[in-house]
């Protein structure tokens, strides 16, 4: 098996083979912490995509034969590969992105259940080929099949490598489909293990095919192919909705998972303690570089104090430094052009004289890598850029409430709805809040759980479709029905 070295990155994987990127232009991945460049990728060309797209194609009658049983078998097979090269992606993630260990951990294991996971998908698959479908009409039957859509066209961002990829890949091969897989030029390094694993574990070639390089090298072209029968895209939604343009011409189908501004809900019974560890953890992790970060806290003004104060005591105590330092809490975030942008967030606090508990100069950041410092802003209006916009950085914005009522007026009032999590000494109650939020994610009393059994996706402008759970397989096959005499 030929491995290519890191620092060379101007290959492509088609057809189970490493071939020359037929791009001549070269992006630097860098370490975010150190600022140094780490390897050099090829920014692709729209050649690659045709080479890819054909490769997938002639893969497809053979794999979409195979019952889902035997391509569980594939599927166990990549989640037993990355769980072999766990310490080695951990590390690999936490270089790349600037991650802390504990977090790319977190990642590795997310995206092992999640292959896994679809491996039995897979085989259930099989079971529910051919199922009658009650029918009012008397003498006609009607059975149900589940076809894959083609060849689809993955796209991943940033923030969550191997992750965002696993949720897409693991359905796609589990349904039929075979793959050609764009991760995001900033963060391409751990997604390379993919093309390992699939020669380790012998997958026909051409069912999955690893294309780097940036949106005008691969990810538009491969939109736009003609033999692309489907797009699943996550990311930004300036790119999302373009992506939904190119596909609306040839009306192609697209699952998009977007932006948040997702909301946190404090009430007045909740235990201020216990609840700013949740709102902590909803929005510094991965130094907010989270799709459904809780950056608007929404608090009871009864426990407004006590909440602030108990945060304020935890953002002081956050440790920001070396990522691949156990004692670490908060990296730098993934880039300089994302440091760019939380910083002209921060910029526009100022002007607009929003009230800091903390604000960026609180603390003084380490000497190198593109850190911002946790920021609290508090009685943000609800016409701030800082209150309205994802920022996908560590910045938390809040405001105090007078009622159950208002807290969840406020909470629906955003253009997005991917999560939310609410805080209350009542299970019954925060459950009866949650059911009126308009999110795809809703956490009661607890940090966020992400489980590959239940669904991801947005209400609103947060996106189109579901990953995970039954709902991520369904994106990817195409429902017919038989119907003739019984
Ligand atoms: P981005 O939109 O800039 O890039 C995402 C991917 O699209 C990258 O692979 C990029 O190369 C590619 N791309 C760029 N231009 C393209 C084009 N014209 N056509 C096709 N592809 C193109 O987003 P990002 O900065 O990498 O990621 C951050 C965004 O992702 C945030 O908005 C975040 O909320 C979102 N996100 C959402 C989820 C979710 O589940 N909803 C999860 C993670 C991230």
């Amino acid at each position: 098996m030929k491995r290519l070295p890191l620092q060379q990155l101007d290959h492509q994987f088609i057809n189970n083979d490493w071939v020359p990127s037929r791009g001549e232009r070269r992006l630097a991945v860098t370490n975010p912490y150190r600022e140094e460049t780490i390897a050099e990728v090829s920014a692709g060309h729209p050649d690659d995509v045709e080479d890819a797209v054909a490769a997938a194609r002639r893969a497809l009658p053979a794999w979409r034969a195979l019952s889902g049983t035997e391509r569980a078998v594939y599927l166990e097979g990549f989640a037993d590969g990355l769980a072999r090269r766990r310490d080695e992606l951990i590390r690999l993630s936490s270089t790349n992105n600037g991650k802390v260990l504990a977090e790319a951990g977190i990642d590795l294991d997310d995206a092992i259940a999640c292959y896994r996971y679809y491996a039995g998908q897979a085989r259930a698959l099989d079971r529910r080929q051919g199922r009658l479908v009650e029918l009012e009409m008397e003498g006609v039957e009607a059975r149900c099949y589940h076809d894959p859509v083609g060849v689809v066209g993955l796209i991943t961002p940033w923030n969550f490598p191997l992750v965002t990829s696993a949720w897409k890949l693991a359905p796609a091969l589990a349904a039929g489909c075979t793959a050609v897989l764009k991760p995001s030029e900033v963060t391409p390094l751990p997604e390379r293990a993919l093309a390992e694993i699939a020669l380790e574990t012998r997958l026909p070639a051409g069912v999955l095919n690893l294309l780097f390089g940036d949106g005008e090298g691969i990810g538009a072209p491969l939109a736009a192919h003609p033999a692309i029968d489907k797009v699943s895209f996550t990311g930004s939604n300036r790119v999302g909705e373009s992506v939904m343009r190119t596909a609306a011409e040839r009306t192609a189908d697209v699952s998009l998972e977007l932006g948040g501004k997702s909301p946190i809900l404090v009430m007045e019974d909740a235990d201020p303690v216990q609840a700013a560890d949740w709102v902590m953890a909803g929005l510094y992790f991965n130094a907010g570089q989270i799709c459904s970060a809780t950056s608007r806290l929404i608090v009871h003004e009864t426990i407004a104090e006590p909440l602030y104060d108990a945060l304020t005591a935890r953002i002081d105590a956050l440790v920001l430094g070396d990522p691949l330092e156990e004692a670490t809490d908060m990296g730098p975030l993934t880039s300089a052009r994302q440091r760019e942008s939380v910083h002209a967030y921060l910029a526009i606090a100022e002007q607009q004289g929003l009230r800091a508990v903390r604000d960026a100069s609180h603390r003084k950041l380490p000497e190198r890598g593109y850190f911002v410092a946790p920021t609290l802003y508090r009685d943000v209006p609800t016409h701030s850029r800082l209150w309205r916009e994802e920022i996908f950085g560590p910045v938390l914005c809040a405001r105090s409430v007078a009622s159950e009522q208002e807290a969840i007026e406020l909470a629906n009032d955003s253009d997005f709805g991917l999560a939310a999590t609410v805080v209350s000494g009542d299970g019954e109650r925060a459950q009866r809040i949650g059911r009126q939020l308009q999110a795809g994610s809703i956490w009661y009393n607890s940090e966020q759980l992400v489980l590959p059994e239940t669904g991801w996706g947005g209400f609103k402008r947060s996106g189109i479709g579901r990953e995970l759970g039954p709902w991520g397989l369904s994106a990817y096959l195409a429902v017919k029905h038989l119907v003739g005499p019984s």
